[in-house]
């Protein structure tokens, strides 16, 4: 049975620049919902989010684990289920926070109240508008040297929403922090008792008086805005309940029109009650949203699922995890249905069926077996072998396939190579486990010297997955230096032959093929076509021919890097009783594939990125003249308040480095964010460098 009303569930996310101080926050979140029992600092490493060592010591969070908790606000008595979707910070894990975002229906941002509004917190403020996450803000940090509660809030506003609005002010600020005023109750808040664990309502005290009753005013004006009833009262003076301003800021927060404003010091142990009232009062649950949209995946029309117990199973799979007790655990959000123990399900998105066995609710310090999780909840199964991140499962009467998470491809590589045998061996198992959490990094090796190559989405990605294969998985081993990850295709067709045939003393050797190459739209990787009849090639040999095909494609014959967008037809060829076998099949398509490419104009594509720079007015011209130096086009300049937005497309090759370098340029003033658009051909000189090895 449901033991909580679905109304009385959270699904939220704490999204954050790095070291605004999302862990400190969530860890607090957990030591006051009477989960933790200590609180852990983070600078200790003791976090209880932060369960892998290299996260830890570099203070940032990289998985999208799921923790749940229970509060009873302090204006109520019911008690409400919090799941928290735990989301990176760094700009390298986009995807991570996209696919967090997919699954939570509400964010809690938390900036650093010194700094402001930073630009990681824009691009992911951005994404989370692309979801329509309905969001509340946190100014944390208030205790610090150099705080201001009062230009954090303008830059919220000024960079992110202009609809962003105080429901608190600090009473007090730095050293002086003391508590926060509720604007919509107008009391006073202390946290009292050595972890804050007690907290005091007073009165607000005098000197703070007249300025929030202001800011009560300005909040009550734009709560307005949004409901005509509550704003005709208002215009006509009558009393407007706090119920009443609950209930539309609420409404308004759900919809996207206002985003309230909180503050205090998660290390100072100062405002987290209060945040999780907000989190309650203001984010939705799960029946506050439009249902989920599906397509079935026979007819391919669109369904619509409720989050009802009643409605067939849709389940998302958003994140599998090596886990070090159990193996491989796959989170999951159930949208309809409930999910059983022992049940079998079908993933829809590869066909297969699954059995579910132990399902797990994970806390903060401890994990629950339970038996079945129900519409609008989150958890873990142990042991799915088949889904990976991003599948849908479902009821098999009822499929359906919730819409795809989409990832973008690698777009920077490094060599590892192994110390001794052993390493080699525990190496293999890291990167086959690695590969099945995280669908953005990729392993192939180098044909020619058999070393292992590794991508990712960018430097910092690859350095934490270095990381863990050290610690985690033990694998001493030498690592190269990053690399762009380059491709080739051609863009013509070509017909060559390939003929490996030996008949000195002993078996004799004997393949013969020929070959059409054709280069094909973008990002459509390899089509391979088999047009032999008649059985010129006996059957037992084609895909002989497909396998030295696809070898030789991974390595391009330019410079070496992988073929890709390349459509490969067998067509002829011949064959002897005798003397064909397999492997000379293979080497002779290997050689005909060789052959083709060649001749079919072959080029080397380069990943190009989108990029955005911020830039004040002053440092415009050197931006945009070192950008033009970098081989970036430059898409359009916009005005933002006080500062340039300039939007440009940039090949990756010449973005190592970026941060410093428009840190030195601007004074420290400016930023930037980028993200891979796409592949395209690199100019001749490049090439040139590329072929004679000269460029890396
Ligand atoms: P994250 O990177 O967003 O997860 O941030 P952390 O929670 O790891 O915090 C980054 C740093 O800021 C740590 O050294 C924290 O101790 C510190 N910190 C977090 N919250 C506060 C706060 O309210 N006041 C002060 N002064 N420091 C804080």
């Amino acid at each position: 049975m449901r033991q909580y009303p679905i109304k009385k569930y959270r699904d939220i996310g704490i999204i954050a620049h790095i070291d605004a101080g999302k862990t400190t926050v969530s860890e607090r979140i957990l030591f006051y919902t009477g989960i933790s029992h200590k609180i852990g600092e983070v600078h200790e490493g003791a976090a209880v989010m932060d369960w892998m060592e290299q996260e830890r010591e570099r203070g940032i969070t990289i998985t999208a684990a799921v923790t749940t908790c229970f509060w009873t606000p302090t204006y109520s008595d019911d008690k409400y289920r919090i799941n928290i979707i735990d989301t990176p910070g760094h700009i390298d894990f986009t995807v991570e926070v996209q696919r967090s975002l997919r699954v939570l229906d509400g964010a809690v941002v938390v900036f650093d109240g010194v700094a402001g509004v930073e630009p990681q917190s824009e691009t992911v403020w951005h994404q989370a508008d692309k979801f329509k996450v309905p969001r509340i803000c946190f100014i944390n940090k208030l205790d610090r040297m150099g705080v201001s509660f009062n230009s954090a809030l303008k830059s919220i506003r000024e960079k992110l929403n202009p609809n962003a609005v105080a429901i608190q002010i600090p009473i007090g600020q730095e050293s002086n922090f003391e508590g926060v005023i509720d604007l919509i109750t107008m009391e006073a808040y202390y946290n009292e008792g050595q972890l804050g664990e007690k907290l005091d309502k007073k009165e607000i005290p005098d000197p703070y008086k007249k300025k929030a009753e202001k800011l009560r005013i300005v909040l009550l004006e734009k709560i307005a805005e949004s409901d005509e009833e509550l704003m005709r009262n208002y215009l006509e003076g009558k009393k407007i309940t706090i119920e009443e301003i609950r209930r539309v800021l609420r409404k308004a927060t759900i919809n996207g029109e206002i985003f309230p404003v909180l503050c205090g010091s998660a290390l100072k142990n100062k405002g987290v009650q209060l945040l999780l009232d907000a989190v309650v009062a203001y984010l939705p649950s799960p029946v506050d949203l439009p249902p989920i949209k599906g397509i079935d995946p026979k007819t391919e029309k669109e369904i619509i699922r409720h989050p009802k117990d009643d409605e067939p199973l849709a389940v998302l799979a958003f994140k599998v995890a090596a886990d070090p007790y159990v193996g491989a655990l796959t989170f999951f959000r159930v949208y309809s249905g409930v999910i059983k123990r022992g049940s079998y399900v079908l993933n829809s998105t590869t066909g297969q069926q699954e059995r579910i066995g132990r399902i797990l609710r994970m806390h903060a310090n401890h994990r629950e077996e339970v038996d079945e999780i129900f519409a609008g909840d989150l958890g873990a199964i142990v042991g799915l072998k088949k889904t990976l991140t991003g599948d849908t499962l479902c009821d098999p009467e009822h499929p359906i396939i919730l819409e795809k998470i989409t990832f973008p491809e690698p777009v920077i590589s490094v060599r590892i190579e192994p110390k001794t045998k052993t390493d080699q061996e525990k190496l293999g198992f890291a990167l086959k486990r690695l590969a099945e959490e995280d669908p953005t990094f990729r392993i192939s090796s180098n044909q020619d010297t058999g070393e292992t190559i590794i991508s990712g989405m960018g430097e910092l990605h690859l350095d934490i997955i270095i990381d863990r294969i050290r610690r985690e998985f033990g694998v001493e081993a030498d690592i190269g230096r990053p690399q762009v990850a380059y491709k080739e295709t051609v863009l013509k067709e070509a017909n060559a032959e390939g003929k490996y045939i030996r008949q000195s003393g002993g078996r004799g050797q004997y393949g013969h093929v020929w070959l059409k190459v054709k280069g094909i739209e973008p990002s459509k990787g390899f089509v391979y076509v088999n047009k032999i009849k008649g059985g010129i090639i006996p059957q037992e040999f084609i895909p002989a021919v497909e396998k030295g095909v696809k070898g030789a494609l991974t390595k391009g014959i330019l410079a070496g890097y992988p073929i890709t967008d390349i459509e490969v037809t067998l067509f002829d060829g011949s064959y002897h009783e005798v003397d064909s076998s397999e492997i000379a099949f293979k080497i002779a398509a290997a050689m005909a594939l060789q052959e083709a490419a060649k001749k079919a104009s072959p080029i080397i594509l380069e990943p190009i990125m989108r990029v955005q720079v911020i830039t004040p007015l002053e440092f415009l011209g050197d931006v945009t003249g070192d950008l033009n130096a970098k081989r970036g086009r430059i898409e359009s300049i916009n005005d933002r308040m006080n500062v340039k937005v300039i939007d440009a497309k940039v090949p990756l090759a010449e973005m190592f480095g970026y941060a410093t370098t428009i840190r030195s340029m601007t004074q420290g003033r400016g930023s930037f964010n980028m993200e891979f658009e796409k592949y395209d051909q690199v100019p001749k000189n490049i090439e040139a460098l590329l072929v004679e090895g000269k460029k890396q």
